[in-house]
């Protein structure tokens, strides 16, 4: 008799605190990762991601071998399969508990509760996708804050009282086991998956590499460096991040090690990356204490009126990334081939959606998700109304990102657009922002297109519809 645990987006052995309880007092454990490919279709969960997340669990699976804990795989189609399968694998076992972490969305917390019920065991469930769990932080009231300033201010004051705790791997139990072997089903997609391994080695090992990495090397110069995407100035630790290889535990762990203090406040040396971090623990929070956010409901009810334009041409223009903005192509362009984006550039890629082309935020979120190796419900969610002006945000619908200066400011050499888009390789750089004139008098034959929309008079509607709630043109945004 002994205890079972089942992973999901907490694919590691050190901090863990489900892995760490059902460890305690030395019982026998074995591990089960189940794999839900019509689930993660329904959620829209990227190819990339599904891939990087299997290797990751190949991963863990070695890493538990090696503390003497088999891993069983299951695959199973939806959630709706999970109750039958985990109590078939509970009862095969003969196992006294099951042991899981939460996860902030809505449909993963009523599977939890409809396995609980299957199951003739009891199943413990624990919070370790944030720091500090969500319903921990709240204002006077005990209600969830509604603007990111306060809440971080109260985050900080409870990690400065109560500190937190780094749980370490469970100890060996015997010697170790062989390595599993893994066969997956089809994913249906032909996919590069060395490409991945090397631009995302999987893993807890490499992810502690990585972050290590950062906080030695680029963490002193992060505050100056984050914001321009051709520079390596950003850990991308996301993708380990929302696949629970890393916890924000281990993070901020390595940056108090590598500091030798923790960033409490503003102008700290490393606050702005773990302002960061917070800014994560923000949106789960959010997504916990309201649950319509999992479910593509907007924070700001008001603005589920607004009539979004939702050209389906010009959608797929800006999927394509041939809008003729140079930095929202190059980004989505990046997107679409790396499956990573700068958080700079999802910032004017979003902005452009919702405010330039009057598209519905929902549209971009699904998009997002089903390309990025880092799709993260609470995040996608929460940085998608932050830009869109439905959100939680202390400055909502009148932030309108100028996709120029932004490009002018943040790639000024146009050195990321270029790498991107090598059909602009010839422009230069006072021209790579705006290159149609350029191209007319140069490179006529040239086909990067011409801006799909003319900004100014774009940003004068978007306020009209927020102001008013009136819906955005029907007609055509004017075409350049
Ligand atoms: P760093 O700058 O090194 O930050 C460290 C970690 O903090 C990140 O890995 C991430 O886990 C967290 N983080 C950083 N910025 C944010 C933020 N603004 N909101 C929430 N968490 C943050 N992040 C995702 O992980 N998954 C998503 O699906 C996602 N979708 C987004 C969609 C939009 C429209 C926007 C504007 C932002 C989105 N983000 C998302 C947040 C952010 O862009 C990425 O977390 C960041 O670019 C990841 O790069 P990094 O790991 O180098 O970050």
């Amino acid at each position: 008799m002994g205890n079972l645990i089942w992973f999901r987006n907490d694919l590691r052995v050190g901090d863990n605190p489900a892995l760490h309880r059902a460890a305690r007092d030395g019982a026998t454990i074995d591990a089960v990762y189940i794999d839900c490919p019509g689930q993660w279709r329904a959620h829209d969960r990227a190819i990339m991601q599904q891939v990087f997340v299997r290797r990751c669990v190949e991963s863990l699976g070695s890493d538990l071998a090696l503390l003497g804990i088999p891993l069983h795989v299951r695959n199973v189609d939806t959630f709706a399969d999970l109750p039958a399968c985990l109590r078939a694998l509970a009862e095969e076992l003969e196992v006294e508990n099951v042991f899981c972490n939460r996860e902030p969305g809505v449909n993963e917390a009523r599977r939890d509760q409809a396995v609980a019920d299957a199951l003739t065991v009891p199943l413990h469930g624990f919070d370790s996708h944030c720091l500090i769990a969500p319903g921990a932080i709240t204002t006077g009231n005990g209600e969830m804050y509604k603007v990111f300033t306060p809440f971080a201010r109260a985050w900080l004051a409870r990690l400065g009282e109560r500190g937190y705790e780094l749980l370490p791997a469970p100890a060996a139990r015997g010697s170790a086991l062989a390595r599993p072997s893994f066969s997956w089903p089809e994913l249906g997609q032909e996919i590069d998956r060395a490409a991945i391994d090397e631009a995302w080695p999987p893993g807890e090992a490499a992810a502690l590499a990585r972050l290590n990495h950062f906080c030695a090397h680029e963490l002193p110069d992060y505050d100056k460096n984050r914001d321009f995407p051709a520079l390596a100035g950003t850990s991308c630790l996301s993708p380990y991040l929302a696949a629970g290889v890393l916890s924000p535990g281990q993070c901020v762990a390595s940056l108090e090690q590598h500091l030798g203090y923790l960033p409490l406040s503003r102008g700290e040396r490393g606050f702005a990356w773990l302002n960061e971090l917070i800014w994560r623990e923000f949106y789960r929070h959010l997504m916990v204490a309201h649950p319509r956010l999992s479910m593509h409901r907007a924070f700001n009810l008001e603005t589920e009126g607004l009539r979004w334009r939702n050209d389906p041409q010009q959608f797929e223009r800006w999927c394509r990334g041939h809008t003729g903005y140079p930095i929202v192509d190059a980004a989505m362009r990046c997107l679409n081939r790396s499956g990573w984006m700068h958080n700079r550039l999802r910032m004017i890629c979003a902005s452009f959606l919702t405010k330039d082309l009057h598209i519905d935020w929902r549209w971009g979120e699904r998009y997002f998700m089903s390309r990025l190796i880092d799709g993260d419900l609470a995040a996608n969610n929460g940085g998608w109304q932050w830009s869109a002006g439905t959100g939680a945000d202390a400055a909502p619908y009148f932030r309108i990102f100028n996709p120029l200066t932004q490009s002018e400011k943040f790639d000024r050499q146009g050195k990321f657009i270029r790498h991107w888009l090598p059909e602009l390789n010839g422009v230069p750089d006072s021209d790579v922002h705006a290159p149609r004139a350029w191209l007319d008098r140069h490179e006529p034959q040239n086909h990067y297109p011409p801006p799909m929309v003319d900004h100014k008079q774009a940003r004068d509607y978007t306020l009209r519809m927020f102001r008013s709630g009136a819906p955005a043109p029907s007609s055509r945004t004017p075409t350049l």
